[in-house]
């Protein structure tokens, strides 16, 4: 396995950072997973801007013109021309004496790693969830190393075996540990806004471009918890996740076997159309 390091490709075993990188010591840095699909890397520009967006958030000075040339050497080193795979992206603020205050000088640690990957064309996951109190920070919408939170979150949802933890605060649903959360009634899909409360998944923009396109009201709403009763349908939406159906939120049951809501279907498969048509990078 190869991976690149500032400015190089090395093997995996090879590629060493400082313990001293505020990546490691401080979660001090940001990431972005992108799936490179029928030879396209799938919203490319909306991942790079991002990617700016995070660093600029977070202080963190990075020229990101440099990257696609670097992408192109990782993914030839991997021998994953022409394949499907997943792009990781991680940039940190680099090494410095442990401090909390930006260091003045330090150079953003980049490293990037890529596997084959082929996402499944229907998407066959008929997810259970459990709901928890949203106990992260404030500051989601900075795609953020530090995932202690969603970690914690996630691996509750596999010890009651279920795919996913959602989340709400302050009485209203917010996010998946690793995924966005949408809710149909009455024909209109309802998703938390982008505000600083959810990470704003790129697959979320794309469904809501879709939605558009399909003539389906959105209302960038967060749903309450109390309303929970009353939704018809519920997905979740991410890179690796795509679209995925909700059949089973806690106790509460909205489709049994392999059922889904006709919302979530028709989104599916206008994903599945878009995955093959979106602009090559
Ligand atoms: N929300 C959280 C907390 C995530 O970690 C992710 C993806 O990892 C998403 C939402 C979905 O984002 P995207 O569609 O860009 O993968």
């Amino acid at each position: 396995e190869k991976v690149y390091l500032n400015g190089e490709i090395k093997d995996a075993h090879d590629a060493k950072i400082s313990v001293f990188d505020r990546g490691f010591i401080f979660g001090d840095g940001i990431y972005e997973v992108i799936a490179n699909i029928n030879g396209r890397l799938f919203y490319y520009d909306a991942h790079l801007d991002r990617l700016k967006d995070g660093l600029k958030k977070i202080n963190i000075e990075f020229d990101t013109s440099s990257l696609p040339k670097a992408i192109d050497a990782l993914i030839s080193a991997s021998n994953l021309k022409g394949q499907d795979y997943m792009l990781y992206i991680q940039i940190t603020r680099g090494v410095a004496p442990r401090k909390h205050a930006y260091p003045e000088t330090a150079i953003p640690t980049v490293m990037m790693f890529a596997f084959p990957k082929t996402l499944p064309d229907n998407n066959e996951v008929n997810a259970q969830v459990i709901t928890r109190n949203d106990f992260r920070w404030s500051r989601c919408d900075i795609k953020m190393t530090s995932l202690l939170g969603n970690v914690m979150l996630n691996d509750e949802a596999k010890q009651h075996d279920c795919y996913e933890t959602i989340m709400h605060r302050n009485g209203v649903f917010t996010e998946g540990s690793h995924c966005n959360l949408f809710f149909v009634k009455n024909g209109t899909v309802f998703t938390h806004p982008a505000d600083e409360f959810i990470l704003n998944g790129i697959t979320r923009i794309a469904v809501l471009e879709l939605c558009k396109s399909l003539n389906i009201e959105v209302k960038e709403t967060p749903i309450k918890t109390t309303d929970l009763l009353n939704v018809d349908e519920a997905f979740l939406t991410g890179t690796t996740v795509q679209i995925a159906s909700i059949q089973q939120i806690d106790d509460h049951i909205l489709y049994t076997e392999n059922k889904k809501g006709s919302v979530t279907k028709k989104l599916q498969e206008a994903f599945l159309k878009l995955k093959y048509t979106v602009t090559p990078l």
